[in-house]
């Protein structure tokens, strides 16, 4: 047997596989919704932080909306925020899918807003496209998941470009869960990992502004091969 030490881990044998064997099943999660890791089995108390990423198209908002039915179900007391900024389908008013289905929120302009509107009682805090919330939002999910609250944020973790949108990288990396969708790539039928922005019909230049408001006559979902973002001076007809 090899006795020496991996990463300070006393290695039994030379198998790196040893360090990848699967982990005994777990018990059942106790918590309604929650794709559960083995941390969540072994917390005794409430309060984290979930994200819920992707590009447009992906199933955020069906994922936000199945969760805190669930939890209304779970007879929690349940807030749910929004970006004023989004107004599509069914309004400013509540969270909506593209395929229409909707719970009602509050529309929201800052995290502090957020911070005002909280009621003492509120268990689960539901923020949709929050990619267009300021810093000021990782601050507050960090004190309410803190302060025991379920804290689940869904964003768009990409802006046009392809690169990290707002508070969405901080809030991933401070999350205890992530779950990462891809939608379905219009041009190859892959995997989408990309926001592509169209301006009549054409690829959106890398140099326009990063927040535009838009549904599908705006976006499409593309994966990385098939999404294109030209620079000004690049042959525009090459790009299609
Ligand atoms: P998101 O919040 O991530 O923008 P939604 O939850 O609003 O996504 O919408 C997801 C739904 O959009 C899917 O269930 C599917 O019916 C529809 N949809 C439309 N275009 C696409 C696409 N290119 N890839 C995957 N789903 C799509
Ligand atoms: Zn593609």
């Amino acid at each position: 047997m090899n006795t020496e030490e991996l990463w300070g881990i006393p290695r039994k044998t030379a198998s790196l596989l040893d360090f990848l064997d699967p982990p005994s099943p777990l018990p059942p999660s106790p918590v309604p919704g929650v794709t559960c890791g083995p941390m969540f089995q072994q917390a005794g108390r409430p309060g984290w932080i979930e994200v819920i990423a992707g590009v447009m198209f992906s199933g955020k908002s069906e994922e936000l909306i199945r969760r805190v039915r669930r939890a209304v179900i779970a007879r929690k007391q349940v807030q749910v925020f929004k970006s004023h900024l989004d107004a599509r389908y069914a309004g400013l008013f509540s969270v909506s899918s593209h395929d229409g289905v909707t719970v009602e929120a509050e529309p929201v302009d800052s995290a502090e807003e957020i911070a005002r509107r909280l009621r003492d009682t509120t268990e689960v805090v539901a923020v949709d496209e929050a990619q267009f919330l300021d810093d000021g939002i990782i601050d507050m999910a960090n004190r309410l998941a803190d302060a025991g609250v379920r804290v689940i944020l869904a964003g768009t973790d990409v802006d046009f470009r392809g690169q990290p949108f707002g508070p969405m990288p901080t809030l991933m990396c401070i999350a205890e869960v992530v779950d990462k969708f891809q939608a379905i790539c219009v041009v190859c039928g892959g995997p989408a990992t990309r926001n592509q922005r169209l301006v009549n019909g054409k690829p959106a230049l890398w140099d326009s502004p990063i927040i535009m408001v838009g549904g599908r006559e705006s976006y499409e979902a593309r994966c990385r091969h098939c999404h294109r973002v030209p620079r000004q001076d690049e042959d525009q007809t090459a790009l299609l």
